[in-house]
This record gives C-alpha cells, structure tokens and sequence, in this order.
C-alpha cells in the first residue's frame, strides 16, 4: 500500500482531513517509524480530542502488542466469577467474542450490559496477554454499546459443550453430565473453612474432575444435571470444571450416557497430550524404580521419606506405605505408573503389616521391592489411571493395573488380533504370540527418584 493509500484509510477511518494526516505520516516515515507504528500513533493523536473514534479492529489481527483497541463483535459467552482482587471481592465477566476473522477471550471488570448473542462495539479496550493469547480487558476506560444491526458469525452462541473439549480457560461453559463420584470436603479457604464438593463428572465424550465452591444439592452421586456458566482451570495437569456460586444447576430429566472404559493409546500418543485424567495404556514392565514397595511418609505433607527427613519438615517419624513406581513401555515410549497402597497390595500380595513382617524378617526393607520386582518386570500390563506430564517425564496414577496374561477377556482379544495377523501373513497363531513377547529390544529405563 502506498502512503497516500493509508493517509487515506487513516484519514476516512479517523475522520480528519487527509493532507493533514498524509504529513504526519511522511514525518514519522522519514524517521523510519514503521508504516503500522506510525499509523497506531496518528490513531492515537486523532483518536484523542482529534474527533471521531479509532476504527474498529477485526478480532485475529489483534495481537498482544495492541495497547488499546475498538472492535464489534458477538458475544459468545459470559461467564461470571468472583474473585479476590487488592483485598476486596469482585464479580468479574468473563467470556468469549467473536467476528468474521475469529473469536477473542474477554475479562470485564465492570458490571457491562454483556448478553451471550447480542451484537456490541467496545471502544476502548486494554489488550493483555493471558495463557500466550491476546486477551481484552474491558475496564473504567472503555465503553460498551449494543450493535442493531446484529453480525452474522460462524461460532455457536452459548458454551454448549462436552467434557473433551474442555481446556483450561474456558468460561461461561454449559454441559450436561453425570456426576460420577462426589464427596464433601472442608477447605481452608480465604474466609476461613468452608464446604466444598469435588469429584468426577462423565458423560459420552469421556470424564473430568470437578469442584463446586458453593455445593448445589442438584449435584448428588448418580444424578444426571444441566450446568451453566462454569470455568475450567487445571488442577494437577488436568482440565477441571468448576462451579461456583453463579453457576445453574439443574437436575435433568433424562440419563446423561457415560461411556466408561477409558480411551485407549499409545504410550507416545498418551504423553503427547501433556495431561489426561482418564487413559488407558498396555504395555511391558521394564523396571521397578527406587522409591517401591515398603516407604515411609512423612505425616505432615504425605511426601516420601528418605532415611527419616522430609524435604519440607526435616527430621519426622515416618509413617509405613505401599507403592510401586514401574516403568511401563509399549515400544512407542515408556511411562512411569504409580500404584498407590491398594494396588501395590494386590501387586504384592499383601498389606503393609505383610510387608513389615517380611522386612523385619530380612532385615532390610528392599526385599518387598525385590518381591514385587520379581512378580512383574518382564510382564504386560493394561494400566488405567491419570496422566501427569512435566520435566520429570510423564506420570501415570493408576486407578488401574491389570497383567494382561491374567485378564482372559484380554488373552482373548490378543489372540483375536494374533490370529488376524497370523492369517495374513500365513504363520500359526503360536509365531506371532512368541513374536509378540519378544518385542522390540527395550531402552535404557531411567532412574532415579524424587
Ligand atoms: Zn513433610
């Protein structure tokens, strides 16, 4: 575009006169501002007093850079939170926008007239980054206004939505789900112990964990119910739906379906996710790490104790635990499961006290490891759970953890596809099954603990 081109767009879009704009222009050119810098500092010249507005922005092209903006859009949701800000409690807004070129998150701090469907143009708008997006925060400086004439766009109205598409930063979200598990808890929140519930929402697209800060009585083990205007935050690696207290909650009518088994995946495909509160995985034990089978927490925070210190509360009186921390690897990658006391006794064969006697006995506790070592390096296993993944490498705590030699419907599945196989390529079932057990030659396992 020449300069006479944007000294006219500028001039039209600000309202002033176009030889005026075009020799500001040409001075900040001649000092080598950048064409868009020099148009957004004109913008603001005329913007201010200069008469007219700054012209509005289409949503995609605003970027983080941006300080203020002017756009028109359709709101596609609004979702209402409270939060604690310099000490006091505010109710925010928050949701999404949307035009031709795309959508954009907002957060209002002041109580505007924001209905999901509705057409508005916001003048002045701060522009924040917030998760690596640009983000609008409507402020004490900007002004919102319904559009008459509404915006045709290609988003849907509204946050109707399933659990597996949620992701963290998501507001305003409306589901319909089953609440799978639900307990009470008492917190320690900001105004002093308060009642909250959590547990696990499931319904066709797969299952998340939830809390609700203000327990709604619709939200009972079993119960089918309709939400509106909840937020997702990450907890622990996973997406977790919030209710608050501006959220509905409606009991539904119907049975929202559920599917129970998790989605199955590769080692490769699980980790590359980042996080996942429900997966299943099968592969081969490589390796029990340090860290298994008889430990001692510390009972104040739960950590393991190494030779009696805690790395939070120094020297403590640990408290006896199972767990096995195993290296699962199906030829994709490898994974780092978790079995928490229950499972490690199954694993086992026993409970703690059967694990204390057998480290009196040998007097020395390493031997419950070895024991467990024994039972299942070399094995394959189907591990179910949730997935964890940080710099430390990718976690699995198992819900789960089930030798797929032992589980017949299992042997029967694997000896379906061994026949398949072993049909196509003209050998016996018995090749394929010894080809299978072989594998592939197995990595290094890592070591090393927390
Ligand atoms: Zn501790």
């Amino acid at each position: 575009m020449a300069l006479d081109d944007h000294a006219e767009e500028l001039a039209s879009a600000l309202g002033v006169d176009k030889e005026e704009v075009k020799g500001d222009l040409e001075k900040l050119v001649e000092y080598s501002v950048p064409i868009d810098e020099a148009k957004d500092s004109l913008r603001r010249k005329y913007g201010d007093g200069g008469g007219g507005e700054p012209s509005a922005r289409e949503l995609a092209e605003i970027s983080t850079a941006d300080s203020a903006v002017t756009v028109r859009g359709v709101v596609l949701t609004v979702g209402k939170r409270s939060i604690r800000y310099q000490g006091d409690d505010l109710v925010i807004r928050e949701g999404e926008l949307a035009d031709e070129s795309g959508t954009i998150a907002y957060t209002a701090w002041e109580a505007f007239d924001l209905s999901p469907g509705d057409t508005v143009e916001i003048v002045g708008a701060g522009v924040r980054e917030w998760e690596g997006n640009p983000e609008l925060n409507l402020g004490s400086e900007t002004t919102v206004g319904i559009d008459d004439e509404p915006l045709d766009v290609a988003y849907e109205v509204g946050g109707d939505t399933h659990l597996s598409a949620l992701a963290p930063g998501d507001r305003g979200v409306a589901l319909d789900v089953q609440v799978a598990e639900v307990e009470q808890k008492t917190i320690d929140g900001r105004d002093g112990e308060t009642e909250i519930l959590s547990g696990v929402f499931a319904d066709e697209t797969g299952r998340l964990p939830f809390t609700d800060w203000d327990p709604h009585g619709e939200i009972e083990e079993g119960a089918s119910v309709g939400i509106e205007n909840a937020y997702v935050r990450e907890f622990r690696g996973v997406p977790s739906v919030n209710v608050s207290e501006f959220s509905t909650v409606n009991a539904l009518d119907r049975a929202v379906e559920t599917d129970d088994g998790a989605p199955r995946m590769s080692v490769r495909e699980a980790v590359a996710t980042e996080g996942l509160f429900d997966v299943e995985v099968t592969g081969n034990v490589l390796a029990v790490r340090d860290g298994s089978g008889l430990i001692q927490r510390c009972p104040e925070c739960g950590r393991v104790v190494q030779k009696g210190q805690c790395r939070s509360h120094g020297d403590v009186d640990g408290e006896d635990d199972l767990r096995v921390k195993a290296i699962v690897d199906d030829g994709t990658d490898s994974l780092t499961a978790v079995l928490g006391t229950d499972l490690t006794s199954e694993v086992y064969g026993g409970g703690i006290e059967a694990a204390r006697e057998a480290a009196r006995d040998a007097m020395d506790q390493e031997v419950v490891a070895d024991d467990i070592r024994e039972t299942i390096v070399g094995r394959e296993f189907r591990v179910r759970g949730t997935l964890s993944v940080d710099d430390y490498g990718a976690n699995l705590e198992a819900t789960e953890f089930a030798a797929v030699d032992d589980d017949p419907t299992e042997r029967a599945r694997g000896l379906l596809d061994a026949a398949d196989g072993a049909a196509a390529d003209g050998g016996t079932i018995d090749d394929v099954s010894s080809d299978e057990a072989a594998g592939d030659g197995a990595g290094e396992p890592q070591r090393g603990d927390e």
